[in-house]
């Protein structure tokens, strides 16, 4: 992609009204412009790093056995109160009627919907177990919108929901995606600690966030400090392995990990003092085990293989994309700007033309983007008329994680500069011996 040619706004203020790194970061880097309360614009280089994270859990999803779909953002109110939520739910939802005075919402989760849906097409064990999942906006009226898209009104969510025959196999699939969350926040750089979590509004006993350390968390969160050096399962887990995924959550739960609703001083006391850490933490997902409080009041049943009906073992599994983003940069930035992980870097080089209109310049920087593009890798080169140094401010500033400087100084030496952008770290090297670091 050529500068000249994206939409990439990006602000030179600071602008008043984010509070943390991340939100200012976002702002000025152009990747989401607000447009009411709690609600966003994704602009092209917010979205395309938005989607890359979609991409991270969608394989992990897949990995698991899960499957995709995708439910409307508008849902009816008969829906929830079936299940009897439509009054709990309370100001956080957003009611609306549609022009034949129906009772419609905007959808805060899927529970009812998924369940309905099931309801209506599985009858037997033999389709069991099953994971359906979607990734889709959400809206809730949250009574304090902040930090960006940190806690948003609108916001995007990859909820799964789980159908098994019993408890056991219900647990089993519980498992899948505790093992998935694991491997999918890893990918992205992140040390999302499992912790002990409350179920709200959504019910249940057995319940897990998974939470990033972070000064501007929202919780508070007690845990054993060797979780921050414990790796990640691999990538070829048997997830079909009932037993090899429970051995690996009881790993991952032996360890002291609570938030503070279900916070133990005891428990916690017990950890040696040099290990206990109280922090702060951002939730990036939440993965919940209700039995049948949804199969029951929709009446979701199979046919078991005795023959009787049996109602079905449900749990539900969200993580938030959107907040991650957010998440992302408050785990990684520095004073110029964020600096992205390969794995969700909106693009991975940015070519930066020092001198536009010296024509060795530009045609050496014309040659990389090609070639680099050719070989599939994402490039933006800078070719705008900036001046170098803001050409430089607003490279560190998106924080792609290369960046190939070519000035007409070094190229008068057949070389070029190459940093990396999570160090500051530059290096003199021939257009070819870049092209040939990072085409792969
Ligand atoms: P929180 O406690 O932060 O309000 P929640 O427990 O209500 O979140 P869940 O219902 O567990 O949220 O939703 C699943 C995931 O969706 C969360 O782990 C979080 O990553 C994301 N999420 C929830 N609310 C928001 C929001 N207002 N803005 C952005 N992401 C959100
Ligand atoms: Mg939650």
């Amino acid at each position: 992609m050529r500068l000249s040619r994206y939409f990439l706004p990006i602000l030179r203020e600071v602008p008043k009204e984010a509070d943390i790194v991340s939100h200012r970061l976002m702002l000025r880097a152009g990747m989401i412009r607000q447009e009411s309360a709690g609600i966003y614009a994704w602009l092209p280089l917010g979205l395309k790093v938005l989607n890359k994270i979609c991409n991270i859990i969608r394989e992990e999803q897949n990995r698991t056995g899960a499957v995709e779909l995708l439910m409307p953002t508008i849902q009816s109110a008969d829906l929830w109160r079936e299940s009897g939520r439509y009054d709990d739910y309370g100001k956080e939802m957003l009611r609306i009627k549609d022009r034949h005075e129906r009772d419609m919402l905007f959808g805060p989760t899927n529970e009812e919907m998924i369940t309905e849906i099931v309801r209506g097409s599985v009858k037997s064990y033999k389709s069991l177990p099953l994971n359906l999942y979607h990734i889709q906006w959400k809206f809730r009226d949250e009574v304090r919108p902040r930090f960006g898209v940190y806690r948003s009104r609108e916001f995007l969510m990859k909820d799964a929901y789980s159908f098994d025959l019993d408890a056991e196999g219900a647990r089993h699939s519980y498992n899948k995606m505790f093992v998935a969350y694991l491997r999918t926040f890893a990918r992205m750089g992140l040390k999302a600690i499992p912790m002990v979590a409350d179920t709200g509004p959504i019910g249940g006993n057995l319940s897990h966030e998974f939470i990033i350390l972070a000064s501007t968390g929202e919780s508070e969160v007690f845990c054993h400090g060797d979780y921050l050096e414990k790796a990640p399962p691999p990538a070829d887990v048997n997830f079909d392995d009932a037993a090899a995924m429970q051995a690996l959550v009881d790993d991952w739960t032996t360890l002291y990990a609570a938030t503070e609703e279900k916070h133990d001083t005891a428990a916690f006391a017990a950890i040696p003092a040099e290990r206990q850490m109280a922090a702060r933490g951002i939730e990036v997902g939440h993965i919940f085990y209700f039995g049948t409080k949804y199969s029951e009041p929709f009446n979701a049943k199979v046919l078991g293989p005795d023959g009787a009906e049996k109602l079905l073992h449900m749990g539900s599994y969200g993580i938030g994309p959107s907040r991650l983003v957010a998440a992302m940069i408050e785990a990684s930035h520095d004073e110029q700007g964020i600096i992205w992980p390969d794995a969700v870097a909106p693009f991975q080089v940015g070519i930066l033309n020092l001198k536009v209109g010296d024509s060795a310049v530009d045609a050496a920087c014309a040659d990389l983007y090609a070639k680099l593009t050719m070989a599939g890798v994402e490039v933006l080169y800078d070719d705008t008329d900036e001046r170098a140094g803001s050409k430089f401010a607003t490279a560190d500033l998106i924080g792609l994680p290369w960046q190939i400087l070519v000035g007409p100084k070094s190229l008068a030496d057949g070389k070029v500069e190459l940093k990396r952008r999570v160090d500051g770290s530059r290096e003199l090297v021939t257009p070819a011996e870049a092209f040939e670091r990072l085409k792969g």
